[in-house]
């Protein structure tokens, strides 16, 4: 952490942002804050340069045309870029992967150049993935499975820089029939989990919180926060 507060960057939630996927940001700050660590949320919109001092970055799903508007910023402002190469964590959902990888085919057919963090291309599946998503993460540091809510009919593969964030035991993930869910590649990870995904699975915020933060971080009990994570579980059986 740079300074006495902790920067969360709440990236272009004014084009992407679907399924309340700003949640992200707001589970960081609150997750941080119960630590008795100061920590606020960086908005940057399209109206914003986007700043590589951040702490960490979260960026949320969207549309194919608000998703184009969001390729087009982070390409010419690349703030982003430069923290993730200085290791600071970012988190990205869903279309988020697509926009960060090489490449991203639409629905429509059209190829747009991604930001290339992500080493993987993605091209519109057969049919839309919809429904509930239940991993298995297979990063060193997570053990509980990761649940979310998938809803996409772009379908990614990963190169050989890139690894999957965990193996699939619900739900469709990457691609139908790939077994695999998500995309890690330095401090950047990426899955296709709404829900807000960190609400659901507070092992993973922890994770990156850790990573922002560069300290470990005192366990918290959150009862109400387990009862959810039971029943979204038990909802994908
Ligand atoms: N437009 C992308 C797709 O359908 C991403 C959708 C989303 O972020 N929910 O694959």
């Amino acid at each position: 952490m740079s300074e006495s507060t902790l920067r969360i960057g709440l990236v272009l939630p004014d084009v992407m942002g679907t399924y309340g996927d700003g949640g992200n940001a707001l589970v960081l700050r609150q997750r941080a804050r119960m630590r008795g660590i100061e920590a606020e949320i960086v908005q940057i919109t399209l109206d914003d340069d986007v700043p590589d001092s951040l702490d960490v970055y979260t960026l949320g799903g969207a549309e194919d045309f608000a998703q184009r508007l969001a390729t087009r910023h982070l390409t010419k402002h690349a703030g982003m870029q430069r923290a993730a190469a200085a290791g600071r964590p970012v988190l990205a959902i869903c279309a988020a992967i697509q926009v960060l990888g090489h490449w991203y085919e639409t629905a429509a057919g059209e190829r747009v150049d991604g930001v290339g963090l992500f080493d993987a291309t993605t091209s519109p599946m057969a049919e839309r993935a919809i429904g509930e998503l239940v991993t298995a993460p297979l990063v060193d540091g997570l053990s509980q499975p990761l649940t979310g809510f998938e809803n996409h009919r772009g379908a990614t593969s990963l190169g050989a820089d890139a690894r999957p964030l965990g193996t699939v035991r619900h739900g469709t993930g990457n691609a139908l029939g790939g077994g695999v869910e998500g995309v890690v590649q330095g401090s950047v990870l990426g899955t296709y989990m709404h829900g807000p995904l960190l609400a659901r699975n507070p092992e993973l915020a922890d994770y990156l919180l850790a990573q922002a933060t560069g300290a470990p971080l005192a366990p918290l009990e959150l009862p109400e926060v387990d009862r959810l994570r039971r029943e979204r579980l038990a909802a994908a059986r």
